[in-house]
């Protein structure tokens, strides 16, 4: 039986599966994820226990496309239902390459993904004031087009780019597969991927769970999973160095070192932007509040470095 103690939740970024100026063929994302497994094999074959989770966006923004493009031929899925179809695709890219990585060197061992909904409050206030922006772009034609046949969907304009769907991002509460994972988890053996694309956000309904038109932030969805399987450590990957001050200005600094209420009073002062660095820096205050031992957001390419709390920005220590 493991030590849960030293299990890691891996958060990875859009970058580790598609790089902003690639088309998002199957072949290109194909790639990428086999350079970030084989990123992933080196931490796992220096002997870490880690649990992986990713983001889905360009992923489910393609399913829309082709379910929005198809749907005379054949009818369109609910969100929901798009970010299982994703879970299941990046899982599949994720088990497949991982597996063939550690077994050319030599250390075969299970790679399992958990198609894993994750249950919201159906009163979260997020559902009223719907802001995470999913799917492609539209003219104001195509918009009201589509508005026609879908009287529920909120499309906003952002300025200069066109029309596009916003869903509501509610707070994540419980995994609902989170025993199944623990017991995976718990092995020592397998390695497990889960949450994908922040979890396929559910309600309650009556005894069970329904699926709800939302989008659950990965990295706050992590920051439960790693809560569910009891991890001391949270690496949150994406495609800058780690947190900054004033970012994108002359005068940007980078924090390495933050404490809790540090990045407390940052995020209240609106350093971060929402939907991208904010929910990251929330995860990382949740994760330490609730007893992990050392949370880091990094760049994928520093994942090893980052992992022994040596590269990016670092809450707690281990
Ligand atoms: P991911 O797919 O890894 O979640 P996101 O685009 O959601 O990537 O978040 C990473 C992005 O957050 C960076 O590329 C950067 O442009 C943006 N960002 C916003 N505010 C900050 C900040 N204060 N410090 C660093 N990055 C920031
Ligand atoms: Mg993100």
């Amino acid at each position: 039986m493991l030590d849960r103690k030293s299990v890691t939740v891996v958060a990875l970024g859009g970058n580790a599966i598609l790089q902003h100026d690639e088309r998002g063929t199957f072949d290109q994302q194909y790639k990428n994820i086999k350079d970030t497994t084989a990123r992933l094999a080196d931490v796992i074959e220096a002997g870490q226990h880690i649990v992986i989770t990713h983001g889905n966006g360009p992923q489910i923004g393609a399913t829309l496309i082709r379910h929005e493009m198809a749907r005379k031929a054949v009818p369109p899925l609910p969100l929901d239902a798009c970010g299982a179809e994703t879970q299941g695709l990046l899982g599949y890219m994720i088990q497949q390459s991982l597996e063939d990585e550690l077994y050319r060197r030599s250390m075969k061992r299970p790679v399992v993904t958990i198609v894993t909904q994750v249950l919201v409050d159906k009163n979260d206030p997020a559902f009223r004031k719907p802001t995470k922006p999913i799917g492609p772009f539209y003219t104001r034609e195509q918009a009201d087009e589509l508005q026609k046949t879908r009287k529920d969907l909120v499309i906003v304009e952002e300025k200069g780019k066109g029309f596009r769907r916003v869903v509501p991002s509610p707070d994540p509460k419980l995994i609902v597969e989170g025993e199944a994972i623990r017991t995976l988890v718990g092995d020592g053996v397998t390695i497990t991927i889960a949450c994908g694309g922040g979890g396929i956000p559910v309600v309650n309904e009556g005894a069970g769970f329904a699926g709800v038109e939302a989008v659950i932030d990965k990295d706050l969805a992590a920051e439960r999973l790693a809560s569910v399987v009891g991890a001391d450590r949270l690496v949150i990957l994406t495609d800058v160095q780690g947190v900054f001050l004033n970012y994108g200005k002359p005068d940007q600094k980078f924090i390495d070192h933050p404490s809790i209420d540090e990045l407390e009073e940052y995020v209240r002062q609106g350093q971060f932007a929402k939907g991208s660095m904010e929910p990251k820096v929330r995860a990382v205050i949740r994760f330490i509040r609730n007893g992990g031992k050392l949370a880091v957001i990094a760049h994928l390419r520093d994942v090893h470095l980052a992992l022994e709390g040596k590269a990016g920005t670092r809450v707690g220590s281990i």
